[in-house]
């Protein structure tokens, strides 16, 4: 049987995705070989990454001057590379969670890092809004959706400085205005592939304007000057990523995405508010689309464990919250059907009613 993925990440994937990716792995594209062991210097390959970066311009309405880079090393390596990169002097950054925070230790080695808000005395429930970002900062660095709280800016912020976003866990569930941003960054294994690869997309006028020395793989400049191809990278989440893509485009593009990523939360939601056993832990206007956390009310506390079982008999995996926050998560990410939704939702309510 197949199953329910609502895990947060690796997470699940369209069945187009994971079907062609199988199909290459044995043959790709009818060469008589695997994806797995072909050259990424082949004509086949590159045809591939280019594919694949034009689909991201289309789908995302990137403008001139920026470019599309597929990176190894996880969003976590683009907590340091933001900075090495961009950060001149100073930089503002928002503290929306753990991945937030762990991108503001890194900024701090390379300069001075204003902390313009922080929703941590609230364990991240929130994210604030009463902040104001310094005129001389270099850029103002977000986390778009806090996978690990649920919450998420589903906006671009206005501020007068350059943004920097971490969209690993929303990106391709919104319309960016990426002229706004010098950088966007994503780790690909919550919207759009396999973990291996990173999305980067980067605003060539940003570069080059720090005094400091940058070693060569962590130069944007290196892999912008080499399409992607300065090393080795890793041409199979690359190839499942262009099939994400393509699976995008055909469900029509993001505005299409996002309508139906807004009706299954909604829905979810919707059951979370209804019920007497449940709750949501997310401030309500800052509730994230991807990631629908929530608890059981305190004097059903004990009835964690008997929950995620009754739902794992119903094929329902990944629902268990993150360990710094307990209860549960259930991830939406564009891949997940409507049709899983209501099985979550059901088997909610089936097992409220037996109590
Ligand atoms: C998962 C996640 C990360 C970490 O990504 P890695 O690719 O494992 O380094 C960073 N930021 C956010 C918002 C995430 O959801």
């Amino acid at each position: 049987m197949k199953k329910h993925n609502f895990y947060a990440g690796p997470s699940i994937l369209s069945e187009f995705t994971i079907k062609n990716t199988a199909d290459a792995v044995l043959n790709f594209n009818g060469t008589g070989l695997s994806i797995l062991e072909i050259s990424h210097r082949s004509k086949e390959f590159q045809a591939v990454i280019d594919e694949a970066n034009a689909l991201i311009k289309e789908l995302l309405d990137i403008p001139q001057g920026y470019e599309v880079l597929f990176l190894g090393g996880g969003a976590s390596t683009q907590f340091c590379m933001v900075p090495f990169n961009l950060l001149k002097k100073k930089a503002a950054y928002l503290d929306t969670g753990v991945w937030a925070s762990k991108a503001i230790k890194e900024a701090k080695l390379f300069g001075e890092v204003e902390v313009v808000a922080s929703s941590k005395d609230a364990n991240y429930t929130f994210v604030p809004k009463d902040y104001t970002v310094p005129a001389d900062a270099d850029y103002f660095h977000i986390t778009t959706n806090n996978t690990i709280y649920g919450t998420e800016l589903r906006e671009d912020p206005n501020v007068a400085v350059p943004l920097v976003a971490d969209m690993s866990s929303d990106i391709f569930s919104r319309r960016i205005d990426v002229s706004k941003y010098d950088a966007i960054y994503a780790g690909a294994q919550k919207n759009l592939a396999p973990s291996g690869v990173t999305l980067v997309i980067v605003k060539e006028d940003a570069l080059g304007k720090v005094d400091r020395a940058i070693p060569t793989m962590l130069d944007y400049r290196t892999h912008v000057s080499k399409g992607s191809m300065f090393n080795t990278p890793p041409c199979l989440p690359i190839y499942s990523a262009l099939q994400t893509l393509k699976w995008y485009k055909a469900q029509g593009g993001i505005d299409a995405l996002e309508k139906l990523d807004k009706e299954k939360a909604a829905r979810l939601y919707d059951a979370i508010d209804n019920s007497k056993i449940f709750v949501g832990t997310a401030k309500a206007e800052d509730r994230s689309i991807m990631n629908v956390c929530f608890v059981m009310r305190p004097e059903y506390a004990e009835l964690d464990k008997q929950f995620i079982e009754f739902a794992g008999e119903r094929g329902i995996v990944g629902i268990k919250g993150h360990r710094s926050v307990g209860g549960f998560r259930a991830s939406l990410y564009n891949a997940m059907p409507m049709e899983s939704v209501q099985v979550l939702i059901d088997t909610m309510k089936d097992f409220e009613n037996k109590l």
